[in-house]
């Protein structure tokens, strides 16, 4: 065993809430907050570490109690927004994702596509928080940047506070029609039972460290231990996104969850004929940010990635994989066909799935 891993974080909700906002706000923090030469840049994700979220949240970390209980690394926040996402990010049994945002717009409460977030999540059995955003736009709400939630609703008049109590109890009321409990994350008592609340502001960051540190408790209290336990072996993950690249052919960007993959590896995933393998002949990491020097120059070749990790693949094989399909690294000949069986299998599984929805 290697060790215990990120969870995978994906930011759902209707247009418009603020999903984009909010990551940008999120990211921005870890990158003022961590420490020189920590990386935060993947293939299509940003590692959040806890230390940064610890040092950005001071205050809110001790009157949550929270200071030395988390074991968790850190978060790695899928960096598309939305529902495709969420849906690419599948495999057998289950989610790769091991946490979900839903974020409403506190003003307007739940719509379409919020109600939709909401289903996929229940029925992929993912753990989530509701991000209530756009707590700024509260009549009579004073903003102080960056301010945790519960020191900015102390010191609010009594109208603003009433304002966003009846936002809250309008939400609270709505999900209940969906069979979810919830409450603001402050007054939830058992929350095996109750979907915290967090009211945020992705414009002035209120709210944030509030976000963060309920989500660090909910992973640890929810999501299985085992899922993010990594080990050493060939990699497995999940590819997220295949394109042509100019100068290198086709490529696919993946989220490798658990081992290790390697520049040489045989790779197995999957196209609409089934499984398929590929040579991979480069991987591909964002550079660290003290070494980006212009924009042009964002991308560097590295030997070997570990989970978890966002990763391009350069590899021969790749014309025709799929979005969503499963990625088994393969390290000895012979367990090349029990590979091509364990995908073959995955993918009639999530094609039943998809079926269904
Ligand atoms: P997405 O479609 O959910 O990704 O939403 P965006 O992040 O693109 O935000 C949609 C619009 O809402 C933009 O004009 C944002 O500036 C605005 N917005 C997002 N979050 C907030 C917030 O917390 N407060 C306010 N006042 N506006 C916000």
């Amino acid at each position: 065993m290697a060790g215990v891993r990120s969870p995978f974080v994906v930011v759902m909700g209707h247009v418009d809430v603020g999903k984009t906002l909010l990551l940008d706000k999120i990211r921005g923090t870890s990158v003022a907050y961590r420490e020189p030469g920590m990386i935060t840049q993947h293939i299509g994700m940003s590692f959040v570490p806890w230390q940064a979220v610890e040092k950005f949240a001071g205050p809110l970390v001790d009157r949550l109690r929270l200071r030395g209980r988390i074991w968790i690394p850190g978060f790695l926040f899928i960096d598309t927004p939305g529902h495709a996402a969420f849906s690419n990010l599948r495999k057998r049994g289950g989610s790769v994702a091991d946490l979900a945002i839903l974020v409403v717009d506190i003003t307007s409460g739940l719509e379409d596509q919020g109600v939709e977030s909401l289903k996929l999540i229940q029925s992929r059995g993912v753990p989530f928080v509701i991000a209530a955003n756009k707590l700024d736009r509260i009549y009579g709400w004073k903003s102080v940047e960056n301010r945790p939630f519960l020191f900015a609703v102390e010191d609010q008049e009594w109208h603003a506070v009433a304002t966003l109590e009846e936002r809250i109890g309008k939400l609270i009321e709505e999900l209940s029609k969906f069979g979810i409990e919830a409450d603001r994350y402050d007054r939830v008592r058992d929350f095996s039972k109750q979907v915290p609340i967090v009211p945020t502001s992705a414009v002035t960051g209120e709210g944030i460290a509030d976000l963060l540190l309920v989500l660090a408790g909910v992973s640890q209290r929810f999501i299985p231990k085992e899922k993010l336990q990594v080990g050493e072996g060939p990699a497995r993950g999940v590819v997220m996104e295949v394109k042509e690249e100019r100068g290198l052919g086709v490529v696919a960007d993946a989220i490798i969850y658990d081992g290790r993959l390697r520049k040489g590896d045989t790779i197995v995933t999957a196209g609409l004929e089934g499984p398929k393998e590929a040579k991979v002949r480069m991987l591909i990491m964002p550079k660290p940010l003290e070494e980006m020097r212009d924009p042009e120059d964002r991308f560097m070749a590295v030997e070997e990635v570990k989970a978890a990790a966002g990763v391009r693949i350069v590899a021969d094989g790749l014309e025709g994989v799929v979005a969503g399909a499963p990625l088994l690294a393969v390290w000895s000949l012979q367990d090349l066909p029990n590979a091509r069986r364990l995908v073959g299998e995955e993918i009639s599984e999530i094609k039943i799935e998809s079926d269904r929805e």
